[in-house]
């Protein structure tokens, strides 16, 4: 990469350093008011010996939430001041994200310690609400801890799942979350994964040696991923290998984000790879950006899975230790929003800003993190770059079903036997994928309906458990695939439930920049939460938001509702239809 580079952006100037880094220019003194001296101090022993560049505000806000279990106002002040933002800068991030909880001078702390309950479908069907009051009443008497609700934590193969401090408790009932807590066990657990030196063994890296070392040239691996079929499989689906055609054609210093912020209620694969094999995936990464010619490659990890952030931590210092020089590779900390999954509010994120979805054009690919040019991708398509070349694109192509090509990643959960991450072959059916891989439904539990594609995706009902689950399939049915998290629900569930759900989810999770959907979710919840739903009204509604929202989080949320409407009539034999 050539010397820095200036570019502007419309908040502010940014300059890209050769390290593919981000400092935005010091300006003058915050204004205002002025930070206290002790918590100054404070915000500086915390900070000691870390950058202060603009796009870090969040990873920051982590270290001094940290330290407190809160974002005390005082120490947001100080860090107004240390890092030259102004504080409505400062505040406007803090209080975007969920994960950060500020509390005003004089204001009381939360407990020291936190339970957190998923109430999302998955964790709802089995019984997560009886959960959390079997634990508020247990733990009434306890002023150090709370329990609180939170959106899928991406654990729905363990459902219902509860995390104490940053501990997991699968298959949570009181008396395991209470044992946990008796145990002192709240730090995450570090996962049982490849490591470096087994990795290398396996051939890991050679790919990227013989690029870098010219025995294979770039444009043969882009078209090996053409040819694979390799598609984005977070769930927009765009060719992998045009996209690196893309990008690779804009001007440089190019970037690489990969997006490991997988929040869609139903969704575990990435968590899944990252867990068990996480060089594969980061060699897929260094791939990329040697093929794309990117300066930095930035990941971007949900803050819910801290297990898999001290993994990540340990086997980028080995990486880094053992094979210095590769392209610097910066993990960030998500901050518990949903939306930043999306990906040009991930792109903000990783500025270090509120995760506010961007208008397009211009495309992240031409103008993405930081002004520049960026290849982002969903972590599991990376995941499968090394084998694609390695074992040839036919491997990855292999015939599917029903016409389709491949296989996919399936997060199977709800009330199946054997719920987890399933590969099985593209255009499988619901029906098929249940009886061959998940073993079958629950005992007593027949199949009613199923999400294809997470609470974004809709719902279907079993008349339909025979369609193929692939992409570019479902869209005529209301739904989508998008990253193949399918939840099966049974006789002994409501659709109309579980889209009220996933409604609530929307709501929690709206990033609040536009009106239909802001307004929408909120306008939404309340009517579904109705006795009896006004049928006209909330299709109209719907209709709205689907067509007006700006993002892919307003225009799918109706989906469940509707589909709701359409495929579970029976639900609502009483009421006026649309
Ligand atoms: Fe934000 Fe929702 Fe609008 Fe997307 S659709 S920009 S999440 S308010």
């Amino acid at each position: 990469m050539s010397d820095d580079k200036t570019t502007p952006s419309p908040a502010r100037v940014v300059t890209i350093h050769a390290d593919g880094a981000a400092r935005r220019r010091a300006r003058s003194q915050a204004k205002g008011r002025q930070p206290q001296a002790q918590a100054l101090d404070e915000v500086r022993r915390l900070l000691a010996g870390q950058p202060l560049d603009r796009d870090l505000l969040i990873e920051h806000l982590h270290r001094l939430n940290d330290a407190h279990g809160h974002l005390p106002d005082a120490l947001l002040v100080a860090l107004a001041h240390e890092m030259r933002l102004s504080l409505a800068e400062v505040y406007e991030v803090a209080s975007f994200y969920h994960h950060f909880e500020i509390v005003k001078d004089g204001g009381a702390a939360p407990a020291a310690l936190t339970v957190r309950v998923c109430n999302s479908l998955t964790c709802a069907m089995a019984g997560s609400d009886t959960l959390k009051a079997a634990l508020v009443e247990r733990l009434l008497a306890r002023s150090d801890v709370r329990v609180v609700e939170v959106p899928c934590i991406g654990r729905c193969d363990s459902a219902p799942a509860a995390v104490v401090g940053q501990h997991c408790v699968d298959r949570a009932d009181a008396a395991r979350v209470l044992q946990a807590l008796a145990d002192g066990r709240v730090q995450a657990e570090l996962p049982a994964a490849i490591g470096y030196r087994t990795y290398v063994e396996s051939g890991g890296y050679r790919l990227l040696d013989a690029l870098r070392d010219g025995t294979r040239r770039a444009d043969d691996v882009i078209a090996a991923l053409s040819q694979a079929g390799l598609r984005g499989l977070g769930g927009a689906g765009f060719a992998a290998g045009r996209k690196w055609s893309i990008v690779a054609q804009q001007p440089a210093p190019r970037l690489v984000a990969v997006n490991i912020d997988e929040g869609e209620p139903g969704t575990f694969k990435d968590r899944f790879f990252l867990e068990r094999d996480p060089h594969r995936f980061i060699e897929g990464a260094l791939v990329a950006a040697h093929c794309v010619g990117a300066a930095a490659i930035y990941l971007y990890l949900r803050d819910e899975y801290a297990a898999a952030r001290a993994l990540l931590e340990r086997e980028l210092a080995t990486l880094r230790a053992e094979r210095p020089g590769l392209t610097p590779i910066h993990l960030r900390r998500g901050a518990g929003a949903y939306i930043c999954g999306e990906e040009s509010a991930l792109i903000e994120s990783l500025e270090g800003k509120r995760g506010w979805p961007r208008l397009r054009p211009p495309y992240v690919a031409q103008v993405g993190l930081f002004g520049r040019p960026t290849l982002e991708h969903n972590m599991e398509t990376l995941h499968w770059v090394r084998d694609i070349v390695e074992q040839g694109p036919a491997s990855f192509a292999q015939p599917g079903r029903r016409g389709r090509q491949g296989v996919r990643a399936f997060s199977l959960s709800g009330r199946v036997k054997r719920p987890g991450v399933h590969l099985a072959p593209a255009g499988i059916s619901v029906q098929e994928l249940i009886d061959e891989y998940g073993g079958g439904m629950l005992p007593g539990h027949t199949l009613y309906g199923y999400f294809p594609g997470g609470a974004s995706g809709g719902m279907l009902p079993a008349s339909l458990a025979d369609l193929p689950l692939d992409f570019d399939t479902l869209q005529p049915h209301g739904c989508f695939i998008g990253s193949a998290a399918v939840i099966v629900f049974s006789q002994h569930d409501s659709a109309r439930a579980l889209a009220l759900n996933a409604m609530r989810f929307f709501e929690h999770e709206s990033c609040g920049q536009c009106t239909p959907c802001r307004e929408g979710t909120q306008r939404a919840v309340e009517l579904m939460s109705r006795p009896h739903w006004d049928q006209p009204l909330l299709q109209e509604l719907g209709a709205v938001m689907m067509d007006a929202s700006i993002c892919g989080l307003g225009q799918a949320a109706p989906n469940p509702l509707l589909c709701a409407m359409k495929y579970f009539p029976q639900e609502f034999d009483d009421e006026p239809r649309g």
